[in-house]
């Protein structure tokens, strides 16, 4: 009984030290909902994108006939401030073929921009600051409490193998998505979570 009790503390205390903003898009009541029970899968992304509100210019842009567009869960800026766009029970379009089971989180972080499919610029120069990638950890140990079944994480580059023509030189192609990417410090979040791992990039800590 005291063991029970134990864990009950401790699992509040971790919901209370992590700060996050909720600000949904406007067309998230549109988006299909799920049970909790069917979140198995943590999706990381970066956004490629400059700062956190050129990501929600393209968050809110509608793009399908439901009324809804493509976005993340959650957003963690450079500073390490987390915020919410599509509570996890709404089924957010972040990664194709794989929306149904999966909580997408984005990172700050420019990647490719804004030359995303220029042949020369397919490396990321924009390393990911330490203070980003704490909240990163501590939303993902706060999403296990609160999702039973979510078990594995992986980058977006590892889902979408898809190519495409180059913008400087179209006999050239280059990937679609590259998002986390090399500069992406998955063995730092591999050591602070017990999810495994599904991709190519990282080694489980705790298999
Ligand atoms: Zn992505």
């Amino acid at each position: 009984m005291l063991e029970w009790a134990f864990i009950l503390v401790a699992e509040i205390g971790t919901a209370k030290h992590m700060k996050f903003t909720s600000n949904p898009l406007p067309y998230q009541a549109l988006l299909e909902k799920r049970t909790s029970q069917e979140i198995e899968l943590l999706v990381i992304h970066c956004t490629e994108l400059p700062d956190l509100a050129t990501a929600r210019e393209y968050g809110e842009r509608i793009l399908y006939p439901s009324g809804t567009g493509n976005s993340g869960h959650y957003y963690i800026d450079s500073g390490g401030e987390i915020h919410c766009w599509v509570s996890p029970e709404f089924i957010a379009h972040h990664v194709a073929g794989h929306n149904q089971n999966s909580i997408g989180i984005e990172l700050v972080n420019t990647g490719r921009f804004p030359n995303w499919f220029h042949s020369q610029q397919q490396t990321p120069k924009e390393s990911y600051p330490q203070v980003q990638i704490k909240a990163l950890t501590t939303l993902i140990n706060q999403l296990c409490l609160q999702y039973p079944n979510l078990k594995h994480i992986v980058g977006h580059e590892d889902l979408d193998k898809r190519t495409v023509a180059s913008s400087d030189n179209p006999n050239k192609k280059v990937q679609r998505k590259i998002d986390p990417g090399p500069l992406f410090p998955w063995d730092t979040v591999m050591q602070n979570t017990t999810l495994i791992n599904i991709g190519s990039n990282a080694q489980n800590k705790h298999e």
